[in-house]
């Protein structure tokens, strides 16, 4: 893999300033451990000060509007998280397909919104069981995929990170195996390479989303085409992620 592993903390709903202690934490031990790159994505109050905690670790936002500005009331736009302190944005996690009815088209326009407003995009994608079940998975997390990317991406290896996430391996406690995650790895690698080239398309980062612990994340950062992680429930504490980081710091180069 040409880039240094990504490993990226989602705190979804979770954090009060209390919490800073341990993005404090976890910013000191990756100061030490260069060969990954770490970065936290807190709920939209606490990215400032994250931001101003920190020196090492890279700070984002959960998710962004696709307008710029004005009449919406309770949401956040792109150059507002990017004013805010963060460099990239998290777009169609699951749980915003599911709970907020975000379709591929409305992440593709908050994908554009956000590059315009010169954040990086990770974009999430994955199959329910039932998908997986009846052997679609492949053909599904592509599909979202294609229909989900903005238009006209100019540095795809610069801006873009994809996010694989099954659905029923998020906060569940059961995971693929390293076998399926680098099938599918690979099969989002070809699509890559089709859509940007071999150069841009082969830098992309694929991350793996889905109960990752410091206990099998070895095994799940070693699969095929796995770039990093992106982690819900273990990054919450600087312990169990940093053990998710000395993991991605023990891969071979
Ligand atoms: C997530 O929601 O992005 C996630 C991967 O959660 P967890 O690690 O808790 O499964």
């Amino acid at each position: 893999m040409a880039e240094r592993p990504f490993i990226v903390g989602n705190w979804k709903m979770n954090g009060t300033r209390s919490m800073l202690s341990e993005a404090r934490a976890i910013d000191r031990a990756s100061q030490r451990l260069m060969k990954v790159e770490v970065a936290l994505a807190p709920p939209y109050t606490l990215i400032h000060a994250v931001h101003k905690e920190v020196e090492q670790i890279g700070v984002g936002a959960q998710d962004c509007h696709p307008a710029e500005g004005t009449a919406h009331t309770g949401d956040v736009s792109a150059a507002m998280v990017l004013d805010a302190g963060a460099k990239f944005v998290i777009l169609g996690h699951s749980e915003r397909r599911q709970g907020h009815g975000e379709d591929d088209s409305m992440v593709k326009s908050k994908a554009a919104s956000a590059i315009a407003a010169g954040l990086r995009i990770i974009i999430c994608c994955g199959e329910s069981e039932a998908v997986r079940d009846a052997g679609e998975e492949e053909s599904f997390v592509l599909g979202q995929i294609r229909a989900s990317l903005p238009d006209d991406l100019d540095n795809a290896a610069a801006t873009l990170t994809i996010a694989y996430e099954p659905i029923w391996a998020i906060g569940t406690g059961k995971t693929p195996s390293a076998e399926n995650v680098g099938a599918m790895h690979r099969a989002i690698r070809a699509l890559l390479v089709q859509l940007y080239g071999e150069e841009h398309g082969a830098a992309v980062r694929i991350l793996y989303g889905g109960s990752v612990k410091p206990d099998n994340a070895l095994e799940l950062l070693g699969a095929d085409e796995v770039g990093g992680a992106l982690v819900g429930g273990a990054s919450l504490t600087a312990e169990s992620f940093l053990g998710i980081v000395l993991a991605a710091a023990e891969l071979p180069e």
